[in-house]
C-alpha cells in the first residue's frame, strides 16, 4: 500500500535514475503481466514502448506517471504492487510481471504480490480509472481550501482523509498517523469536528507526511522495492505502547483496513468498547 511518501521517494529515484534512457526491451510476463498491464490505446504495447524514450516521471496522489511522448504509462500499485530497479543479471523477484530494460543497462521490473496494481498504458491522462477525479495534493492545498472542500463530505473522518477525490496520495496508513499527530478519533464525524479541530488536522496533514517523505528517503535509498514503515507512530502497532502517552495502541478492524489509534489520545469516537 505505498502512499504519498513512498511514491514520492520512488519517484525521486527514478527521476534521478531512469530519466532520459530508452526502453530497450519489454517482457510482459504472464500470466500476471497480462491482468496488471492495461492498454487503453488498443494497440499493441510492448511494440509501443519498445524504443520508447521516459521524458519525465511525476507522482500524482497515489499513481506513478511515465511521459513516453506521445504516450504516459501509468502506474496504480494499489495495495500490493511496486517497483524495483536491478541490474539485467540480478535475479527477478517472485511475481514480477513486467520487465522494462533500459538503455541505462538497468531494469525496471514491476512486481505485485497479489495482481492488484495496474500499469495503464495511455495517451490522455483522463481515460485512467480515478485519475481525473482526484482531489488536490495535500502540499498544494491552503487552509481556508481544505476547509471548504471538507464541508462537502460527511461520515467519519478517517473515511474523508483517504478519500482520493477529497486530498489525493492518503491511505490506510498515512490516515491513522495524521490523526494521531492530529489527536482527533479517526470515528469522530466530519460534523462535529470544531473548527480549532480542523485546523489541526490540516497542519497534522502537512507535518505528517512532510516528516514520512523525509523519513522514507533517508531509509529507502535506491531500495524502491522496499517499504519502510518502522517509523510509524500507530499504525501497525497494535499493543505498542503510544510514543506520546504510553497507552497501548488500539487496533479495529481487520485486514488491509485496519485502524490503529490511541485512545487517551484520541478520545471520542462512538463505537462501543472504545
Ligand atoms: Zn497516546
Amino acid at each position: 500500500m505505498p502512499e504519498l511518501p513512498e511514491l514520492e521517494v520512488v519517484k525521486e529515484v527514478l527521476q534521478r535514475r531512469i530519466v532520459g534512457t530508452t526502453i530497450e526491451s519489454v517482457e510482459i510476463v504472464l500470466p500476471g503481466g497480462a491482468i496488471v498491464v492495461r492498454d487503453l490505446t488498443r494497440g499493441d504495447s510492448v511494440a509501443a514502448l519498445t524504443g520508447a524514450t521516459i521524458s519525465a516521471i511525476a507522482r500524482r496522489g497515489k499513481f506513478l506517471v511515465f511521459a513516453l511522448p506521445p504516450l504516459y504509462l501509468v502506474l496504480n500499485p494499489k495495495l500490493t504492487g511496486r517497483l524495483q530497479l536491478a541490474a539485467r543479471a540480478e535475479k527477478r523477484m517472485a511475481k514480477t510481471h513486467l520487465v522494462l530494460a533500459l538503455s541505462s543497462g538497468d531494469e525496471l521490473r514491476y512486481v505485485d504480490q497479489k495482481t492488484m496494481g495496474q500499469l495503464y498504458l495511455t495517451r490522455d491522462l483522463d481515460a485512467v480509472p480515478d485519475f481525473a477525479g482526484m482531489g488536490p495534493e495535500p502540499f498544494d492545498i491552503s487552509l481556508d481550501a481544505f476547509c471548504a472542500r471538507l464541508k462537502l463530505y460527511r461520515g467519519e473522518i478517517k473515511g474523508i482523509l483517504t478519500r482520493g477525490e477529497f486530498v489525493a496520495g492518503i491511505g490506510n496508513a498515512y490516515a491513522d498517523e495524521i490523526l494521531w499527530n492530529a489527536r482527533l478519533h479517526p470515528y469522530r464525524k466530519r460534523t462535529q469536528l470544531t473548527s480549532e479541530e480542523i485546523v489541526r488536522l490540516y497542519e497534522a496533514m502537512q507535518s505528517t507526511l512532510r516528516d514520512a517523505v523525509a523519513k522514507v528517503r533517508a531509509e529507502m535509498g535506491e531500495q524502491i522495492h522496499v517499504k519502510p514503515r518502522d517509523f510509524l507512530a500507530v499504525h501497525l502497532k497494535t499493543g505498542k505502547p503510544c510514543p506520546r502517552c504510553g497507552t497501548p495502541i488500539s487496533l479495529v478492524g481487520a485486514n488491509q483496513r485496519i485502524t490503529n489509534f490511541c485512545r487517551t489520545c484520541q478520545p471520542g469516537g462512538l463505537i462501543k468498547g472504545m
